[in-house]
């Protein structure tokens, strides 16, 4: 579903990236951990095609992102650590509009549906989103990931600045995207959420993915000394 064959990325001498292979199949998710300039990011970006590969391929259904930049586009949906939308429209307003940029016409009924889906609650859908919490925010991007019906979904730090409640509600939502046969990408640096919702985690350092296991080998107390150790 999402693959990544021996990515590189370089910034003149400095090597963000080195030949990075990662594969994520169909209702998996796999959480990416590192320190603070370890390459998630840089990951994320590629794949979206918001930053070149220096050399190797990522592809999304076997459709490589340096061929077809705008097909792939079609089929992802990115959450950021701050979804970005309309602070004066509400949130059903701002469903409506992302989704007819992604070429989606809904009716009033199913936008709020698509909401209520998320969790965000029905008294929210009308008011502005320059009121909404943080958490609120993120369910609507996740709302328009759902309108766009896309099928792989990259969160970069989605749950950073959420209180725990915002977290857990967040981190049941992911779940529930891998229950229906979604594959979520999710660099985090919070190593609890990753053992509680990740399938996979991988553990990258200094552009280098240097750690790739199964989570539920794992306790969220044994995947933190594997991070400390490794990183
Ligand atoms: P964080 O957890 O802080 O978000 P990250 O793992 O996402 O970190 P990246 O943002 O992917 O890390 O950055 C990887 C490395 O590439 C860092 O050392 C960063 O400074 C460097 N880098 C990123 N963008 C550029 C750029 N435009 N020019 C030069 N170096 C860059």
């Amino acid at each position: 579903m999402l693959k990544t064959i021996n990515l590189h990325k370089k910034y003149n001498d400095f090597t963000a990236l080195h030949s990075l292979n990662l594969e994520v199949k169909k209702g998996e998710i796999f959480a990416l951990l590192g320190q603070n300039g370890a390459g998630k990011s840089t990951t994320i970006n590629i794949i979206l095609g918001l930053i070149k590969a220096t050399s190797g391929d990522a592809f999304i259904h076997d459709i490589s992102v340096n061929d077809h930049p705008q097909k792939i586009k079609q089929h992802l949906a990115y959450i950021p650590e701050t979804v970005l939308l309309y602070p004066h429209l509400t949130g059903i307003e701002n469903l409506d509009f992302f989704s007819k940029i992604a070429g989606f016409n809904y009716q009033k009924e199913e936008l709020s549906a698509l909401l209520l889906r998320t969790g965000l609650q029905e008294t929210a859908h009308h008011k502005a989103l320059g009121g909404y919490s943080k958490g609120m925010r993120q369910k609507v991007g996740i709302a328009i990931a759902l309108a766009k019906d896309a099928k792989v979904l990259l969160l970069d730090e989605p749950t950073s600045g959420l209180d725990p409640i915002a977290t857990a509600e967040f981190t049941e939502i992911v779940r529930q995207l891998g229950k229906e046969d979604r594959t979520v990408l999710m660099a985090t640096h919070d190593i609890f959420n990753a053992a509680s919702v990740a399938t996979h985690i991988g553990i990258m350092k200094q552009g280098e993915l240097v750690q790739h296991v199964p989570s539920k080998a794992f306790t969220a107390q044994e995947l933190q000394e594997l991070y400390l150790k490794t990183i």
